[in-house]
This record gives structure tokens, sequence and C-alpha cells, in this order.
């Protein structure tokens, strides 16, 4: 239920948010710009009964949240939602642009990408040190000590990192290290990473699965909400149909759809969509056209010799062509980096 207040003394907030816990529902608050509502999540059944609060003088109104996702949908707040993770804020007319390697593979690979991808215009680092890989002789990742070469790169050029996290209790470790908590397509739906990402204080960027809907992947966000928190942002990374000519097929619709259902953030990744470095560029561009807040781009010094997914990252020449192919589109779309 949302309850829509009609005062936003913190007081008032506060009586009522103690109110909907004793009818044994979790609240949310959340301050807009026009209000603040106290979003009573939890058991469908009698919830009617929170609607007695509307007898409260601080109360404005008392009314049902109709779409299964709650706190991420657009019921309970109707601006958009900006993202800050460090310097970098995603959402509501700011783009950011995340890139970096695949994989951290050693000090020297890990400071190079972001010192191309700083010098580029890029806003973030990204790097895979925990990483989900389909056969189990794949190169893993170098974990630990991955983490921590990944965040004296960010430190060194001034960039916030994300990572992923691919199991609950890898979440503490890479929330100690990063910026922002990465939860791959794969884990969309592993409901325990989910919820210990929820509990974390870093924001947390959700990969759409690739056999998902968008009303699972928000209800995958909601796990992360309903935890209490509220830094979520989307990534569509493609997602599989019977196309065999890319490794995924990118969902670019996903865009204004999940802009009209949602107040979150959603970017684009355009490397695990393509699957292939040359269609990278212009769906970089399409990504911006669409109204994306962002995207994440793999880059690798060296993709001839990169451990993993080297076919679809981009040199770094070809990184600079692409900043500076969307940097007027960003200027049309009324977009800031
Ligand atoms: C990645 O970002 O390197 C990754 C593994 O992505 P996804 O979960 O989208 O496959
Ligand atoms: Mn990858």
């Amino acid at each position: 239920m949302i309850i829509v207040m009609a005062s936003s003394r913190p007081e008032d907030v506060e009586h009522v948010v103690q109110k909907v816990e004793e009818l044994g529902y979790k609240a949310h608050v959340i301050v807009g710009v026009e209000r603040t509502v106290v979003a009573a999540v939890g058991d469908e059944r009698g919830k009617e009964r929170l609607t007695a609060l509307e007898s409260l003088a601080h109360v404005e109104r008392v009314f049902p949240i109709l779409k299964p996702f709650k706190l991420a949908g657009r019921e309970v707040r109707h601006e958009d939602s900006i993202v800050e993770c460090g310097s970098a804020k995603i959402g509501g007319g700011h783009f950011c642009v995340m890139a970096g390697p695949c994989s951290v593979e050693s000090e020297e690979q890990v400071n190079s990408s972001a010192q191309i991808v700083k010098a580029a215009g890029a806003t973030m680092l990204r790097g895979g040190a925990f990483k989900p890989r389909t056969s189990p002789y794949s190169f893993q990742g170098m974990e630990l000590e991955g983490l921590k070469l990944l965040q004296a790169a960010g430190r060194a050029t001034g960039l916030p990192v994300v990572t992923e996290a691919t199991t609950p209790e890898q979440v503490g470790v890479v929330a100690e290290y990063a910026d922002m908590i990465q939860i791959g397509a794969r884990n969309m739906q592993n409901y325990g990473l989910l919820r210990a990402a929820g509990k974390s204080d870093k924001p947390v960027l959700l990969k759409r699965g690739m056999m998902s809907t968008i009303n699972e992947w928000l209800m995958s966000a909601e796990y992360i909400m309903a935890e209490g928190n509220p830094n979520v942002v989307l990534c569509e990374r493609g997602i599989r149909t019977f196309e065999t000519e890319t490794r995924n097929t990118l969902d670019i619709q996903a865009v204004p759809v999940i802009r009209k259902l949602s107040h979150l953030p959603i970017i684009i990744d355009p490397s695990h969509a393509a699957g292939r470095w040359e269609l990278v560029l212009p769906m970089a561009c399409a990504a911006v056209a669409a109204g994306a807040d962002g995207i994440m781009v793999e880059m690798h010094p060296n993709p001839e010799v990169a451990m993993s997914d080297g076919q679809q990252s981009l040199k770094p020449k070809r990184f600079s062509m692409l900043m500076e192919a969307i940097r007027p589109l960003l200027q049309v779309m009324n977009k800031t980096l």
C-alpha cells in the first residue's frame, strides 16, 4: 500500500512507519520532490487494514500498489531515481560509461585499461574478479587479488569500480573493495545473492537474465530493494533468441518499457549482447538514442590475448571512437556525461 503523507515532518513520518510496522508490514520511506510516501510492503492478504491509517491527520491518502513490483515501480516514485556511485551519477539526465576489461588479469592490464578508458572519458571502471564461466575449465578470475588490483586501478584514476559477486558469501568482500556490486545475468534469480546485495550499503548493478522477462527482472530488483537497498541500476545485456549470428539479441525496447514501469536507471551492455566487437559502437549509439542512462562496455588493451571475451572487447582506439560517436547523441538527448 502507498501511504501519501500530508506532512513530511520527520516525527509524522516516523509515526506512520511505526503504525505500519505494528500491523506487520515493512515500511519504506520514499522522499520525492513533490511528496513523501511510505510504502508498506508485505503479505498482500489483509493489507486493507492499512487503509485505517487514512484517519491520521498527517496522512493524505492510502491506496494499493497495483503492480507486483512495489518499490521498483513508478507507482511509489514518479521521478526518475538517480543512483550515486562515488563520483558517478546514473539516471535523471546523468549518463554513465562503465568500461574496462571482462576480467582483471594482471596489475599491468587493469592499470593500463583504467588509464585508457579514463582518458577517453569513461566515468566508471569495470573488471571481473569472480567470473561466472560456462565451463569450469575456463579462467575463473583472480578473485581477492583481482579485487585489490581493480580497487587500486580505480583509485589511481579516480574512477569508481564495479565488479561482480557470484555468491551471497562474496557480497561482503566485493562491497569492501568495489563501489558497485554487479549481479550477472546468470544470477539474476539467485535470490540469496539478491537478498545479500540488498543488505549491503553499496549500489547494485542488476543485469537482466538472458532468459528473463522484464517483469521477472523487476521482481529481482524488488528482492534487493525489499532488503532496504534502494540503489539499484538495471542493465540490459541481450536476451537469448533463435538468432545465431550474434551472441544474444539486444532488447533495446527494454529501455522505454522500463522507463514507463520503473523509476530505476537503466543502462545497456552492448558487448555481451552482441558478442562481437564491431557491433558494439552502433549498439552503444542505439542505447543513447533509446534514452538509456548509461552503457557498460568491454575494452581490453590487447583483446587478442584476453583471458575472457576478447572477441567482443574493443581496442583502445575503437573505444575512443565509441566515446566520440556518443557525445553528440548525448547532447541531443539532453544527457550529461
Ligand atoms: C560480465 O559483465 O563480464 C558478464 C559476465 O556479464 P553477463 O552477466 O551479462 O553475462
Ligand atoms: Mn565479459
